[in-house]
């Protein structure tokens, strides 16, 4: 295998080692660094806020109870943020779970899903066990998606649209993509992945959460696992218009997110100011790497995202496999790129590490 999955990240740092390195349950303090440097799943190397914290700590007291209040709570709450109503919005378990039961809901057989090349796949990996085919459109020389090839492809139950898009950090300007979404039929639907939403700064992005009350055929997904740092925690929301979420929660288990991760949820989503200082961390961290990695005379691909894609002009496996001997962990191998290096923005002192791993094996 050459990459760590995370799960054996865990057991490679050894159980020992976890369990000596274990903070209280819900510390004040952020978690003691790993051994090892992890800049390999785009994880918030800070965790969740204070008061997502203060709030977990509270609800841990509810743990003997079902979670309909909390979920009911946390619905209102992303309603509100975005002037829909509660029958506009499902919470599932991680943003993964809404790729699923979208995947779930309107893909089939007779009804592929349609997604860039390279994007985050685990929608289409959820298509194909519903033995839907899965078309992959290879993004533009510009690393947007090329709407106007997937809107071509014939018999599309699902379009994809990662934006800003996972593995290349880069995005698909606003015009291009309401200009698509005008056009798309109303029997295709498409999902916009906004997972990344809160790190792009660029003029030319922004949220299509606003389009939902035009567009009967738009799912907008969001997550809590990256800037309000609560990847294990489990948390993600979908926006689409009332009858799309009842097909999609049709396909999802009852109480699929739990009381801990809902109450952490609804407190981040009231915090602003961790998002604002949570921005300005990564990019001040991201430009100061991406400089450096251009003054060594690497070509980086704008990011607006909390991780960049470096092109290393050579094969990235051996590449990866070299830096993680020296304790680094950086993201996979993405089959349509295989010369690109895709890096989490960690903490300063973790990127750190990262250039200086860097620079002893590409010497
Ligand atoms: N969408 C994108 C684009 C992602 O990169 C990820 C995770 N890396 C997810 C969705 C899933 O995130 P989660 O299930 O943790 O919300």
């Amino acid at each position: 295998m050459n990459s760590v999955s995370r799960r054996d990240f865990g057991r490679l740092l050894g159980v020992g080692t976890i369990a000596a390195t274990l903070p209280p349950l819900f510390a004040q303090t952020p978690p003691k660094p790993r051994t090892s440097v992890r800049l390999s799943a785009n994880e918030n190397p800070f965790g969740p806020s204070s008061s997502a914290m203060s709030a977990m700590r509270d609800a841990m007291r509810l743990a003997n109870r079902y979670p309909d209040d909390q979920y009911d709570e946390l619905l209102e709450t992303v309603a509100k943020l975005n002037g829909v109503s509660a029958d506009h919005v499902t919470v599932g378990d991680g943003s993964g779970e809404i790729l699923k039961i979208t995947a779930a809901a309107f893909s089939s057989p007779a009804r592929k899903v349609v997604m860039a090349d390279p994007t985050f796949e685990a929608l289409g990996n959820y298509a194909r066990a519903a033995q839907a085919e899965v078309v992959k459109v290879p993004l533009t020389s510009a690393y947007e998606h090329d709407l106007e090839k997937m809107a071509a492809v014939p018999g599309a139950g699902v379009i994809y649209i990662c934006n800003p898009n996972n593995p290349t950090a880069s995005i698909t300007s606003k015009d291009k993509v309401r200009a698509f979404l005008q056009s798309v039929p109303q029997s295709t639907m498409v999902l916009v992945d906004e997972a990344y939403f809160h790190y792009a700064d660029s003029p030319d992005y922004e949220s299509v959460i606003p389009l939902v009350q035009m567009r009967p055929n738009l799912i907008v997904a969001r997550t809590f696992s990256k800037i309000y740092g609560m990847a294990g925690l489990r948390c993600g929301y979908g926006i689409a218009q009332p009858g799309v979420i009842e097909k999609m929660n049709h396909q999802k288990p009852w109480d699929s997110v739990n009381v801990i991760a809902l109450a952490g949820a609804r407190a981040s989503l009231l915090d602003n100011a961790h998002v604002t200082e949570g921005r300005k961390r990564n990019s001040d961290t991201r430009n100061e790497v991406v400089s450096a990695l251009k003054q060594l005379g690497y070509e980086v691909v704008p990011s607006q995202a909390n991780f960049f894609m470096v092109n290393i002009r050579r094969p990235v496996r051996p590449v990866i496999n070299a830096i993680r001997e020296q304790g680094v962990h950086v993201g996979r191998l993405f089959p349509a790129l295989p010369e690109y290096l895709r890096v989490t923005i960690g903490t300063p002192q973790e990127m750190q590490s990262f250039l200086s791993a860097f620079r002893t094996v590409m010497a």
